[in-house]
C-alpha cells in the first residue's frame, strides 16, 4: 500500500504527499514523477477509469489545457 508507483517513462518512484489521517495515511495529491515525464499519461489513465466518455490522450490533452482556464 506503501509501495509507491514507478514512472512508465523513466523508471523512478514517483512522489505525492500523504497525511496522517489518525486510522493511517491519505494521498492527498497526484503521483508526480520527480522527472515529470509519466505524469500527463498516468492523469490521463486516472481521467478516462471515471470519465463518461473516452477520449484520446491527444484530444484529453487539449481537452485538459482548455478545461483548466
Ligand atoms: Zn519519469
Amino acid at each position: 500500500m506503501s509501495y509507491p508507483p514507478k514512472c512508465k517513462s523513466c523508471g523512478a518512484e514517483m512522489d505525492a504527499e500523504f497525511v496522517d489521517i489518525g486510522i493511517g495515511t491519505q494521498q492527498v495529491t497526484d503521483w508526480e514523477c520527480p522527472n515529470e515525464c509519466g505524469y500527463l499519461e498516468w492523469q490521463y489513465e486516472q481521467d478516462m477509469k471515471v470519465a463518461n466518455v473516452k477520449i484520446s490522450f491527444d484530444e484529453w490533452l487539449k481537452n485538459g489545457v482548455n478545461s483548466n482556464e
